[in-house]
């Protein structure tokens, strides 16, 4: 708050007893109006060194090591190219901007119908649930909107998370101050950690006190491990009797093959009265470097103001998009559409194929050399378990040196990922093979 210790309008009190005083005052006072002063939530974040440190440490080992070939496990970047039916879309899109009568300038905040239209065809309906087109909010990937969401949640909401954890979900939560301060344990005071370990099967337990935003991530980034319909439906049970709203990031759906695997939360009855969820064309159809991806905030979902006036979030969603938000690009909704026909459709299963049998042949191949693997069925990321109680950053350094294969370490997801490594199935096949084939060789 600006002007904590003395409020404006107090400089002319008589109880100050000196003239230098007074000056000395007033300058401090001049300063503190006359300056922009920061967002200090942001200073309590503590810098995001995990990519940057594995970045030095695989550095360290090539020079070193210069006639070693590194294999990288631990992109989280898609690599296959984008499918043959979005590039021709781009390509008619681009040709529409070249002539004044099918140029595109603005387009609707919340995305163009033709997308918006197609997603709720075949991304809902198909499993029984209905959306109308307000209820849909494309976006440029689901990192803007799993981090922007907080706008239209009071700062003093409670939060719980899955531990580990996409980081993106705390980090926008401390940047407004909802997620408290940090303790010595590494945790947030104000947030709830749920632990998915190997210990309770990477389910999370419902928690015993009630929490007002809980964000859920299924299938999992980082673990790879998914709920099954009767799983989620207990969160869903949760939220309903706790007035609870749980944000559901389900940016890896189109990567699960079992059957028992909910898609959406939508699945679940009830889940509109109390849930958001977040998608992404990122990892689905190799949009990572394109942008694109939607939100869908039901016209049933409320939240209460501080006297218990019940307010749509579907209206105040809009209304923040269309304060700060302008809209994907025509190019990029076109080439999102174009996933939705047979080509496309056909096409992204081919890519998504590719990476599940990466993950397959992970999984098999660490597994043959005797590791603890989990994940890998439903997701394209293996949670690899180190063995003899090893932390994460150590296993990282024996698997860099001794098999040459990089990895992430575990830890940097949260507290309850010590001790486990996590490989993605995003890159070449021939390089995970011959991962696979070091690491046994090291190993057994
Ligand atoms: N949600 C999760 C769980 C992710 O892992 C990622 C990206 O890695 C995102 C959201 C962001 O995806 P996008 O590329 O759509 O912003």
């Amino acid at each position: 708050m600006k002007n904590e210790e003395l409020p404006c309008g107090t400089i002319a009190q008589p109880i100050l007893h000196s003239s230098f005083f007074i000056l000395h005052l007033s300058i401090r006072l001049k300063q503190q109006e006359s300056m922009a002063l920061v967002n200090e939530h942001f200073l309590k974040l503590p810098g995001s060194y995990l990519f940057s440190d594995i970045a030095k440490k695989v550095n360290t080992f090539r020079i070193t090591h210069p006639k070693q070939e590194v294999i990288r496990l631990g992109i989280g970047d898609v690599t296959r190219p984008l499918p043959p039916a979005c590039i021709e879309a781009m390509h008619r899109a681009v040709d529409e901007m070249t002539n004044a009568s099918t140029f595109h300038g603005y387009g609707p905040e919340q995305g163009y119908d033709f997308l918006i239209e197609a997603i709720i065809k075949h991304d809902y309906a198909p499993r029984g649930i209905h959306f109308s087109p307000t209820e849909v909010f494309v976006n440029d990937g689901a990192k803007s909107d799993t981090g922007n969401i907080g706008d239209i949640l009071r700062h003093d909401n409670s939060v719980g998370v899955t531990d580990p954890i996409y980081p993106v979900y705390i980090d926008s939560n401390v940047m407004c101050g909802r997620a408290g301060v940090l303790e010595e344990d590494g945790k947030w005071s104000n947030v709830t950690y749920m632990p998915c370990t190997a210990e309770n099967n990477f389910v999370p337990e419902i928690p015993d006190k009630r929490i007002d935003i809980v964000y859920l991530c299924y299938p999992n980034n980082p673990t790879g491990t998914t709920l099954t319909k009767s799983q989620l439906k207990k969160w869903v049970d949760y939220a309903l009797a706790n007035d609870t709203l749980i944000l559901f990031d389900a940016a890896y759906e189109a990567f699960i093959q079992e059957e028992d695997v909910p898609h959406s939360i939508y699945e679940i009855k009830g889940a509109k009265k109390c849930a958001i969820e977040f998608r992404s064309f990122s990892k689905t159809a190799g949009f990572t470097g394109v942008r694109c991806g939607y939100t869908v905030v039901p016209k049933e979902l409320t939240a209460a103001t501080l006297t218990g006036e019940r307010i749509p979030l579907n209206r105040l969603w809009n209304r923040r998009q269309c304060t700060k938000f302008n809209g994907t690009s025509y190019i990029t909704q076109r080439a999102a559409e174009a996933i939705y026909t047979p080509a496309g459709k056909q096409q992204i299963k081919e890519n998504i194929d590719y990476y599940m049998n990466n993950a397959r042949t992970m999984k098999e191949g660490l597994e043959a050399a005797g590791l603890k693997v989990y994940g890998g069925v439903n997701a394209p990321y293996i949670w690899l378990k180190a063995p003899n109680g090893i932390g994460s950053w150590r296993f990282f350094e024996q698997m860099l040196y001794e098999a040459n294969v990089v990895g992430t370490p575990g830890v940097g997801f949260g507290p309850s990922g010590e001790g486990y490594i996590r490989l993605t199935a995003f890159g070449n096949h021939e390089d995970c093979v011959e991962a696979m084939r070091r690491i046994r060789k090291w190993l057994v």
